[in-house]
């Protein structure tokens, strides 16, 4: 995975490309892979570095989805609860088994809620990850011992997956580039460039030197998150909004408050939604929240009431109310709804499912869906163009496709299991450089894994690392600007930068954090 091989092959190449993929989240990942991995020539454009938008800021779930269940959306939650199947057999290095409790105060909740997760089961059908279980009071303690006890009748287990997003978006970049695909970060997209009204590529301008490359292709597919809309106002100025953003945050906290490996879920809050508490990574993660956003944004900021929301909720299931004082990150994400025709619709009310549209001009733009319906999305979009195209027809192959990085019974209490077959290699390129040593005793990330980032996962800055291919910045925003010098020196000897290169790096990081640290 190497940047200046990736100019180079746009370069030489000079050709037109089956696919420009504009996006580099998990949809626009998800439709790269399945073009490339159909024997399609492709090039995925991303304007910052890979999955720094939402796919980041998720609640790490591969999931179908319990509260789409309740709101009677079977079709999403079945084709949900199948790609959940499919990620875990396809990357069990990084998607695992996590094991959930419903606490119940009221009597009603077990029978309710084991009924219900019963039928989310089923839908799963022989992608099951365990069976749905009503459990006493004395075992719903042993698992979440945190728990309030005043009123606990009891409460209800069922399995979902659990994920790290960002790793998992760096394996599908490698497994695109395994399948001949080219993928760029710090490539931006400024034009579309049409022909006789039809969109025949796109100009993109390289962040780091600010040269401008016109690539041409057969298709453009815009798979921007919530940007869909400036791409789509440069294909038709006047078009309508297609994209709401409805923001998430999630609190991170220490593993003490949920110690055991069992997650909580909260299946009704006050404001009508559900809220996790998940472990991650020794750490826990809360939230998540539902607030409209007039505005996408790269780095969107938690609101003060989103916070307070989150505390309080989960103050009130666990003995000991988190404080303000126990958060150790906090960090916001936004939702690409598909604007819905009605309106009117509040954004949890909104579908979940995904849209695609295709322009006058031959753009195809897809917004909504889920992390976990990534592939299904790369599927559907491929299969549309294809049927209406000249190209050769193609059968899909990425429900049985290893994702890089594939590796069966996987130590999670190994801090590099994350890296999955690439570990081995981590190690002896620590033991090679001397790069053993911890960079962050308390987050367990070692110095390799910095120059490994840089050298083979396309890390360009500090910022990379510490948020994306580490998770630093998410675990513990302020170790994480503890550490940033030391990630600044690794990587201005690893690429040969100055001095104000690295304080500049360092800057922009802090700046960053910033906004993940509650004061
Ligand atoms: P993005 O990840 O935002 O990617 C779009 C990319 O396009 C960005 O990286 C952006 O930089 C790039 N871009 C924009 N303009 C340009 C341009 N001009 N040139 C080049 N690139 C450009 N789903 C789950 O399955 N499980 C969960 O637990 C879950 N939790 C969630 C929690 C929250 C709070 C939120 C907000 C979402 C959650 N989701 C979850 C949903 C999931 O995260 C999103 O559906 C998914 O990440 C969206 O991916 P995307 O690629 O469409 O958008």
């Amino acid at each position: 995975m190497n940047r200046t091989k990736m100019i180079n092959l746009i370069c030489e190449k000079r050709k037109t490309f089956d696919f420009v993929v504009i996006g580099g989240g998990a949809t626009g990942l998800g439709i790269a892979l399945e073009a490339s991995s159909r024997g399609y020539s492709v090039v995925l454009l991303e304007q910052n570095d890979f999955t720094k938008g939402t796919s980041s800021r998720s609640t790490k779930l591969v999931h179908g989805g319990v509260r789409y269940l309740a709101q009677g959306n079977i079709s999403l939650v079945k084709e949900a609860l199948r790609e959940r199947g499919l990620m875990k057999q396809n990357a069990p290095h990084l998607v695992k088994n996590q094991s959930f409790i419903i606490p119940a105060y009221k009597w009603w909740v077990q029978p309710f809620y084991t009924i219900g997760l019963t039928i989310y089961d089923l839908l799963s059908g022989s992608l099951s990850l365990g069976r749905s279980l009503p459990y006493s009071r004395k075992k719903t303690l042993e698992c979440i011992p945190t728990l309030k006890t005043k009123g606990l009748k009891g409460g209800v287990i069922y399995h979902d997956g659990q994920f790290d997003d960002t790793r998992f978006g760096i394996n599908l970049c490698q497994t695109i580039i395994e399948k001949e695909g080219i993928v760029l970060n710090y490539m931006k997209v400024t034009e579309l460039i049409k022909e006789q009204h039809k969109i025949i590529g796109v100009t993109a301008v390289d962040k780091e030197t600010g040269k401008e490359f016109k690539i041409t292709s057969k298709n453009v597919i815009n798979a921007t998150g919530v940007f869909i809309d400036n791409i789509i106002k440069m294909d038709t100025p006047n078009a309508k909004k297609m994209v709401c953003a409805s923001q998430g945050v999630h609190l991170v906290l220490d593993k003490e408050f949920v110690p055991n490996n069992y997650a909580i879920m909260i299946p009704k809050t006050s404001d009508g939604r559900v809220l996790f508490a998940v472990p991650w990574h020794d750490k826990v993660i809360v939230g998540t929240t539902d607030v409209k956003k007039e505005n996408a944004e790269l780095e969107p900021v938690a609101l003060e009431e989103e916070i307070s929301f989150i505390l309080e909720t989960a103050g009130r299931y666990l003995a000991k109310k988190p404080q303000r004082s126990d958060v150790k990150s906090v960090f916001a994400g936004l939702r690409p709804l598909a604007m819905s025709k009605e309106g009117s619709l509040k954004t949890k009310e909104i579908s979940r499912g995904h849209k695609i549209i295709i322009s006058k001009s031959g753009m195809l733009t897809i917004t909504g869906g889920k992390w976990t319906t990534y592939r299904q999305m790369g599927e559907d979009v491929i299969n549309r163009i294809t049927k209406y195209s000249n190209l050769k027809q193609t059968i899909s192959i990425t429900k049985k496709l290893k994702i890089h990085g594939y590796k069966e019974n996987v130590n999670y209490n190994n801090s590099l299991y994350v890296y999955g077959s690439d570990e081995e290699k981590i190690i002896a390129l620590a033991t090679s450089e001397n790069l053993e040593g911890y960079l962050s005793e308390s987050l367990k990330i070692i110095n390799a894994q910095v120059i490994w980032g840089a050298r083979y996962e396309m890390a360009r800055t500090v910022e990379d690392i510490l948020a994306r291919r580490t998770r630093a910045l998410f675990l513990d925003a302020k170790e994480s600007v503890k550490i940033a010098p030391k990630v600044a020196k690794l990587l201005a000897k690893e690429f040969g930068y100055n001095k104000a290169w690295e304080t500049n790096q360092i800057t922009n990081f802090k700046s960053i954090a910033a906004n993940y640290i509650l004061n």
